[in-house]
C-alpha cells in the first residue's frame, strides 16, 4: 500500500515537472511584437521605432508622412 502511495505521489511530481517545461515559452516568442504604422510589418519592440505613439519599423517610416 505504502508503495503505490509513493509511486503515485512520484507520478504526480514527474507531471507536474513535465507541465512546468512545456509552459515556458521559447525566450523569441515572449518578446513583444509590433506592427509598423506605415508597412504594416511586424517586428519585434525592441526593434521599432516609436513616434507620437505610433510605431514604425524604421527611422526612415518614421519620418515619412501621407
Ligand atoms: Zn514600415
Amino acid at each position: 500500500m505504502l508503495i503505490a502511495i509513493f509511486a503515485f505521489a512520484w507520478w504526480l511530481v514527474k507531471r507536474y515537472l513535465r507541465s512546468l517545461r512545456q509552459d515556458a515559452p521559447p525566450a523569441a516568442v515572449s518578446e513583444d511584437m509590433v506592427r509598423c504604422a506605415r508597412c504594416g510589418v511586424h517586428l519585434p519592440r525592441s526593434e521599432s521605432i516609436t513616434r507620437e505613439e505610433k510605431v514604425f519599423c524604421g527611422e526612415e517610416h518614421a519620418r515619412l508622412r501621407d
